[in-house]
C-alpha cells in the first residue's frame, strides 16, 4: 500500500521532532498531501492509525489532511490553472507543455503534543 510507505516516514519524523521537543504524548498531525500523489485520505487515516496504535506514546494521536488540488503553469502561454489528476492541458491554448507547479507535496503543517507538567 502506497499510503503506508508515506505514513511510516511521516510518522516516524512527526515522532523524532515530538521526542526532540521533549512531549510526553503526539496529539495532533496536520498534513497537507497533493493530489498528485495519487494518496487517499482514507487510506492514510487507516495507515496512521496502524502506525500509531502500537506505541504508548502515539496511540490515539489524530491525523488531519488538507488535500491540495494540482496546479499547473503552460509554458506555452503562462497561465496558471488548477486541474485534475488526470487532464494536464491548458485550458487557454490547448498545449501541452507544462510544468507542475503544486499538488505533489507531502508536508507536515504541524504537531500537538502534551508535554510534561513543570
Ligand atoms: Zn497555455
Amino acid at each position: 500500500m502506497h499510503e503506508l510507505g508515506i505514513m511510516t516516514g511521516v510518522v516516524d519524523s512527526v515522532k523524532a521532532a515530538a521526542l526532540e521537543a521533549g512531549a510526553t504524548r503526539l496529539l495532533k498531525v496536520s498534513l497537507s498531501v497533493g493530489e498528485m500523489t495519487e494518496a487517499v485520505d482514507t487510506a492514510l487515516q487507516f495507515a496512521f492509525e496502524a502506525l500509531t496504535d502500537d506505541d504508548p506514546f502515539t496511540k490515539g494521536a489524530q491525523l488531519e489532511v488538507k488535500m491540495i488540488r494540482p496546479c499547473s503553469r503552460c509554458l506555452e502561454c503562462g497561465a496558471e490553472y488548477e486541474h485534475d489528476r488526470f487532464s494536464m492541458f491548458c485550458p487557454e491554448c490547448d498545449g501541452f507543455v507544462t510544468e507542475l507547479i503544486a499538488g505533489r507535496e507531502m508536508q507536515i503543517d504541524s504537531i500537538e503534543v502534551d508535554l510534561p507538567e513543570e
